[in-house]
């Protein structure tokens, strides 16, 4: 549909949450991070009110430098027709990621591309509230030429071309309508990873697993890595918690090098992991590989994602067979139009996605992504769960709602990230009243 109206301003917030006082968040590589975010506010002359609102994720200091980054893409947005995006958001996407001397400082990854998914984002926003629908239904709606239209297809065509990928979706275009009902019935499979951080005492552990089952929980996820006796005796606990018909997922946060991550995991065997999550650099594709072809008669995959830095290094990985679950990252990807590039891809190669969330907004991206992701582009729940961590929610407007363990479908319109301005207020870095007086620790 085309909306008239051009982009006229885009402000950005610094919005940074203490977050480190009560170790939420805590795990082997990241000891004490304050959730934040680069926050984008796309107003137009429309007269109605309408704004884009889009987010990256960052945890604390070194937010400014995304915020700047952020405003050096201002002449590639500001003054565009907002149906310059809406008409061709794959053009769009191109435009705002071939600026040739933005691009050296990059390329499609890094800060630049942080900075390109909370505008990126923030677009599929504006345009999702224009059209009144949550964003996972206006993707649900698009025709499999427009889906194609939105990926960059630079550096995929070995891996993947555009007729292949419209084939695929045209296979699943008859059959849309039938799981689209099924997720507003039932929603999309969830796990929790609140019970496993590290920095949690053991009765704490107990009675967040014994919480999260209760809730109707299936899987659980634990942070590991500092230390391999520590490790193992959370393991045993989460495993007496929650026993072994339900599903453990460790993850390591890169905290290894490839050996000492196939010799860790062997040990943790025992305990019997679905997968390893960040077993070492989120850039080292052979290094997964190997620790995959280590684990697989084992039976534990390999999962990694949520510092994959754009759809060429998950196409890597992919060819590579070096991941079992593929964890796209809504703002470490150059917003929607790359995780879509990422679906399609990882539903060519039969590796389920298995989205990254947590931090602060991330869970309101992915529920989005995912229901699109069964209706248009997998078509399977098969070996799929995406995560859901229950912090910071009580910020947004329309936060995302996960009863008994799934996701239910959004309805609001837009990609459900509008934060309440009480808290854009409060939590701004360093002007909000919350940074006014230094934070007390609970405890050191
Ligand atoms: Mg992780």
């Amino acid at each position: 549909m085309h909306h008239s109206g051009k982009i006229i301003d885009m402000r950005v917030l610094d919005v940074r949450f203490p977050t480190s006082l009560s170790l939420d968040g805590s795990d082997a590589m990241n000891p004490d991070p304050d959730y934040s975010a680069a926050y984008v506010v796309l107003s137009t002359d429309r007269g109605d009110g309408i704004e884009g609102h889009g987010l990256t994720f960052t945890i604390g200091r070194g937010t400014e430098i995304v915020v700047a980054a952020v405003e050096a893409l201002r002449p590639l947005v500001v003054g565009q027709d907002i149906a310059a995006f809406s008409g061709a958001p794959g053009a769009f996407w191109k435009h705002l990621t071939g600026d040739s001397q933005l691009r050296w400082i990059g390329p499609e990854k890094g800060v630049i591309h942080l900075a390109t998914a909370a505008v990126v984002n923030g677009l599929w926003d504006l345009w999702a509230k224009l059209e009144g629908k949550a964003l996972w239904k206006l993707l649900s709606d698009l025709t499999p030429e427009q889906i194609v239209e939105m990926v960059d297809w630079r550096y995929l065509t070995d891996a993947l071309t555009p007729d292949e990928a419209l084939e695929m979706l045209r296979r699943l275009v008859p059959t849309r309508p039938q799981r689209e009902a099924q997720m507003l019935r039932e929603g999309y499979p969830a796990y929790t990873t609140s019970a496993g951080w590290l920095g949690y005492s053991d009765e704490k552990i107990r009675r967040l697993c014994r919480e999260a089952l209760a809730e109707g929980f299936t899987h659980f996820k634990m942070k590991v890595g500092a230390d391999l006796s520590d490790d193992m005796r959370r393991a045993a606990i989460v495993r007496e918690e929650i026993g072994f018909e339900h599903a453990l997922m460790l993850d390591a946060n890169q905290r290894w090098d490839v050996s000492e991550a196939i010799e860790w995991t062997k040990a943790m065997a025992q305990y019997r992991p679905l997968w390893i999550e960040e077993p070492t650099s989120p850039d080292d594709v052979l290094g997964h590989a190997a620790i995959a072809r280590a684990l697989e008669p084992l039976g534990i995959g390999v999962a990694t994602g949520e510092h994959c830095q754009n759809r060429v290094v998950f196409k890597q990985l992919l060819q590579a067979q070096a991941i079992s679950y593929c964890q796209i990252d809504s703002c470490r990807l150059g917003g929607v139009n790359e995780v879509v590039a990422v679906l399609l891809l990882a539903a060519k190669f039969g590796v389920p996605v298995c989205p990254h969330a947590g931090g602060v907004g991330l869970c309101e991206y992915v529920q989005h992504e995912s229901i699109f992701d069964y209706i248009c582009v997998s078509g399977s729940l098969e070996g799929r769960i995406t995560e859901f961590v229950d912090h910071l929610h009580e910020h947004f407007i329309d936060p995302c709602v996960v009863r008994g363990g799934h996701y239910l479908a959004p309805l609001a319109a837009g990609t459900s990230i509008t934060m309440n301005p009480d808290s854009l207020a409060a939590y701004t870095y360093p002007g909000g009243s919350v940074w006014q007086t230094p934070p007390t620790p609970l405890f050191k």
